[in-house]
């Protein structure tokens, strides 16, 4: 056993509670208004876009592409040392038109904007899980013949 000090693990509220109890079971999920359509984060109590009050959360495929990213070469957090340094935040893109911030799985050097990425959820209580993304690899398709 490592006498490295685990990373914080937050307690969120209101909510942002409720995206990091579906995140905790283990799959991305993100607000959605059933007035409109519109897919939300961080997640309201009123739709933005037509003040409803019918917002839902769904299932996302977590599907993405970088936007941006930071490097962190002395963590404030000692338990994030253990993820090796530097390590790399990205702020994704996403298919639905919403933006993430996540850490990043993987060698920082191949961080590039537009870089197409794939969500991985780590879960830390039922009430957390950390958001990652990893670089996205896309299925095999066999060519046809
Ligand atoms: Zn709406």
């Amino acid at each position: 056993m490592s006498d490295a000090p685990g990373k914080y693990i937050p307690d969120p509220d209101g909510r942002n509670a409720d995206f990091y109890r579906h995140l905790a079971r283990g799959t991305l999920h993100l607000q959605a208004c059933e007035g409109c359509a519109r897919v939300l984060h961080p997640p309201r109590f009123l739709c933005p876009g037509c003040g409803s009050e019918a917002l839902v959360f769904k299932p996302s495929a977590g599907q993405g592409r970088i936007f941006s990213w930071t490097l962190t070469h002395r963590p404030v957090d000692p338990g994030w040392a253990a993820e090796g340094l530097p390590y790399a935040t990205v702020v994704v893109e996403m298919e639905e038109g919403i933006r993430l911030v996540g850490g990043w799985r993987g060698t920082p050097d191949v961080l590039c904007l537009d870089l197409r990425v794939q969500a991985e959820v780590e879960p830390a209580t039922e009430a957390f899980a950390y958001l990652y993304f990893r670089p996205h690899v896309p299925a095999h398709v066999p060519p046809s013949v």
